[in-house]
């Protein structure tokens, strides 16, 4: 309890709204890049406490909602072949893929487990060595440590049933991506659980090669309120740059022993993003070391690309370019029990914190 009410103190909320209420000078548009802050964000009301001409937009922080439908539908290919289990977190599950889900393929017999780590696939790996066990390692700088410590206590065991389907991704080049597609924004709300592996430096190139503000930031209305107003005061000062607003958490340099684990297992290579298309250097391989791990190699498997929903408009949402209010499928076909596209799946995704939170402004 004294956390909530040190970060959701009402009097702290109101004195940090009439503060932004009495710095802005002109319109302002800041990119949450976290699902996490979007989620946040609605979830206490944040919009309704901002001025008209403080805007926040959506970005690519969602793990579901970035994973690319060339992903599930490897994932849904291998799920239909024997002795194969595949493991994966919760929400992938009824992510749409081409033409199926993980979901409706469970419902028709393949062997899908939900698990909540890494590790527990590994225990499903050793409880059936008859099968391969294929983990869908998801999710950005802040999951990819766990997947890597679990493929090093593979490798210990020398376990030869467990694999990992690797969709892991790093968010400094969908940042950049972002930036070069020519959203209007004057700054970023950047994702905390990402700086708490990384370090907040991993953002310095935004105001030194773009111009543009950053305040690495908690999840709780305090938190988000006065990252805002920190934004504003760059902006207003015109003095672009890295500032962490979430400091009980977040350093400059990071969790120094969670980035050995993850550069010790991965290397960037190039990855598919949702909306984006192919961004250089923005996934996560297994190095040469580790690739007998690496499903893909064991199992090569091949798919026909197809093109997602041509009517969803996830894509666009994910690059700021559209909000969830201006897809015709919102809140009336596409919902959370039905949903058509991987934003309403999600309770990190853009269209499933709209619709739950009946966001209106
Ligand atoms: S409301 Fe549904 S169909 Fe529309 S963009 Fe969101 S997920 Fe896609």
């Amino acid at each position: 309890m004294k956390y909530i009410d040190e970060f959701r103190n009402k009097n702290q909320i109101l004195n940090l709204a009439d503060l932004i209420r009495k710095s802005v000078t002109r319109n302002y548009a800041f990119m949450e890049v976290c699902g996490g802050h979007t989620a946040a964000i609605h979830r206490f009301g944040i919009p309704f406490l901002l001025p008209d001409n403080v805007r926040l937009i959506s970005g690519p922080g969602c793990p579901v909602c970035v994973t690319g439908t060339d992903f599930l539908d490897k994932a849904i290919a291998y799920s239909k072949m024997k002795k194969i289990i595949i493991c994966t977190f919760g929400d992938l599950l009824r992510v749409p893929g081409a033409v199926s889900s993980l979901e409706k393929e469970k419902a028709a017999g393949a062997d899908i487990r939900i698990v909540l780590s890494g590790l527990d696939a590994l225990e499903i790996a050793r409880m059936n060595p008859e099968n391969k066990i294929i983990f869908l390692g998801i999710g950005f700088e802040t999951t990819a440590p766990g997947t890597a410590a679990t493929i090093l206590q593979a490798e210990k065991e020398n376990s030869e049933n467990f694999f990992l389907l690797s969709a892991h991704k790093v968010m400094p080049p969908a940042m950049e991506a972002i930036i070069k597609d020519g959203v209007s924004i004057d700054g970023f709300i950047c994702p905390g659980h990402v700086a708490t592996i990384t370090g907040s430096s991993i953002f310095d190139f935004i105001p030194e090669s773009f111009n543009l503000g950053c305040v690495v930031a908690g999840f709780e209305p305090t938190d988000l309120l006065q990252s805002i107003l920190m934004l504003i005061r760059q902006v207003n000062q015109n003095d672009p740059k890295v500032e962490i607003q979430y400091n009980r958490a977040v350093t400059l340099k990071g969790n120094s022993i969670a980035q050995k684990l993850m550069s010790e297992v991965f290397e960037p290579c190039d990855a598919t993003w949702r909306g984006f298309g192919i961004i250089p250097f923005s996934g996560l391989m297994l190095r040469k070391n580790f690739e007998r791990f690496d499903i893909e190699k064991e199992v090569p498997m091949r798919i026909n690309l197809q093109e997602d929903n041509e009517l969803c408009i996830c894509g666009k949402i994910l690059r700021g370019l559209k909000t969830p209010g201006d897809c015709p499928l919102f809140a009336d076909i596409c919902f959370p029990e039905n949903p058509l596209g991987a934003c309403m799946v999600s309770v990190e995704g853009a269209c499933n914190t709209w619709y739950r939170y009946k966001l209106i402004k």
